[in-house]
């Protein structure tokens, strides 16, 4: 890192974690405010997509989603880049290799690890990169690991598992950090030993693999102590929470940090906070009871890539009260998944479609059927296909957790049938939950009429 970002980084720190402080939730809406007007009125025109369109109001852009901002690449960015410009460079960074000819190599081009669809790109400046250095650690070192780094004067070892590494994490090793990356590509089971080796004060990991991880520990396979455990890319099951928990005797933090952005982490006091110092957080209600919601953000800190009302596919779930940490920035009580994880059943009253939340059918399954290990449930139209790890009896308690669930809910119990569960490839994403085809209401009717 030159001396400019590491100045960059520093400043970062120092403002997201000592200033930005406010006293109520309207004084941060009016700062926000301020910033979302600089932003549309100096940086939005920058970008050619936007050049034509009226930025008075940020309401009055178009929302985007990631097949839009793939298929005008060029024009969300302020550097002109191509998409397969971007997507070489993306690539060259996964294998250590120097970007193509004509790129820039102060920017930084990232994959993102969606599950499904064509992967995001993103494009970072090294400012930007070192500005969100600086962010990340002010919210993941807290006072102990803080007071760990000046006492023992040695770096502090973060442990990285990722389905591909980027340049934006190794932006993080320094002088202050060993931070060692660990490539999910090759299977979490490789890297045991030399994780016991490393012994890591900071692991961060997707949820099932610290869970795995955990699991490891518990028998005595793998002696870890971290003292900070981090949750990423994965929706952190209530059984993985806590057999983590079990294994390390400490609480497990959540970054909410993809391709489009830096958007949740949890704070001292255990919450999950939006990252609204930065991001414009719009909520798409899901729900009537104003719980649940689809996010559209913007980020009005970015420069080179433009995040601009851009809608993910994820669901969010608000915290009903306040956190006692004082921050006036909403908290979630979970991210629940993605909006196809969301199954369709018809309401017993009126034969409607209704949703059925993927974070209700993962508590109903946690409270009801204890010893469960793994499942996974997939929608197909009107099937429902249960595939549990264990005998009959653990396949009956968990179908009979979810139609409980379905019936109280006022909702016609669907179809079922037993799946086996499927060795998932080292990479991939874990979704426990997902719809595979949306049934229509119609469909029901006739499963019902014969
Ligand atoms: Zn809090």
């Amino acid at each position: 890192m030159k001396p400019a970002e590491f100045l960059c980084t520093v400043r970062a720190f120092i403002r997201t974690r000592y200033g930005l402080r406010f006293p109520n939730r309207a004084s941060l809406d009016r700062w926000q405010r301020r910033r979302l007007d600089a932003f549309l009125s100096t940086t939005l025109e920058k970008a050619p997509f936007y050049r034509e369109a009226c930025v008075s109001e940020l309401t009055s852009l178009p929302i985007v989603q990631k097949q839009t901002m793939l298929e005008h690449f060029s024009g969300f960015n302020t550097r002109g880049i191509e998409l397969e410009n971007a997507l070489a460079a993306a690539r060259a960074a996964e294998t250590g290799q120097p970007p193509p000819t004509g790129f820039d190599p102060s920017l930084t081009a990232g994959l993102s690890s969606g599950t499904q669809g064509r992967p995001g790109v993103f494009l970072a400046s090294a400012d930007e990169r070192a500005t969100w250095a600086g962010i990340l650690l002010a919210r993941t070192l807290d006072r102990d690991l803080l007071g760990c780094l000046v006492r023992r004067m040695t770096p502090l070892r973060v442990a990285l598992f990722l389905r591909a590494n980027s340049a934006l994490y190794t932006t993080l090793k320094s002088r202050f950090i060993d931070f060692r990356f660990f490539d999910l590509q090759s299977g979490a089971h490789t890297h045991a030993g030399a994780l016991a080796k490393f012994d890591p004060d900071v692991l961060v990991a997707p949820a099932s693999v610290l869970a795995w991880l955990a699991s490891e520990s518990l028998d005595g396979r793998l002696p870890l102590q971290p003292r900070k455990l981090i949750s990423v890319a994965e929706v952190l099951e209530p059984d993985d929470e806590r057999r983590i928990r079990a294994a390390y005797g400490k609480p497990v933090h959540q970054l909410y940090q993809c391709t489009e952005g830096f958007l949740a982490y949890t704070c001292e006091h255990g919450s999950l906070h939006l990252n609204e110092e930065f991001v414009h957080i719009e909520a798409e209600w899901l729900d009537e009871t104003r719980t649940r919601f689809v996010p559209i953000i913007t980020d009005f800190t970015r420069r080179t890539q433009m995040i601009v009302r851009y809608r993910l596919d994820d669901i969010l779930r608000l915290r009903s009260e306040p956190c006692r940490c004082g921050r006036v920035t909403r908290a979630l009580a979970a991210i629940d998944g993605r909006v196809d994880d969301v199954l369709w059943l018809p309401s017993s009253s009126t034969g409607r479609l209704m949703p059925l939340f993927p974070d209700a059918v993962r508590h109903a399954i946690a409270r009801h059927a204890d010893c469960v290990v793994d499942y996974t449930l997939a929608q197909h139209n009107v099937t429902l296909h249960l595939a549990v790890e264990g005998e009959e009896a653990a396949f009956a308690s968990v179908r009979r957790a979810i139609d409980e669930l379905i019936v109280m809910q006022g909702m016609t119990p669907p179809a079922w049938r037993r799946a086996t569960l499927e060795a998932r490839a080292n990479a991939a994403k874990r979704r426990r939950i997902v719809c595979v085809t949306r049934p229509s209401a119609s469909q029901f009717d006739s499963m019902h009429s014969t």
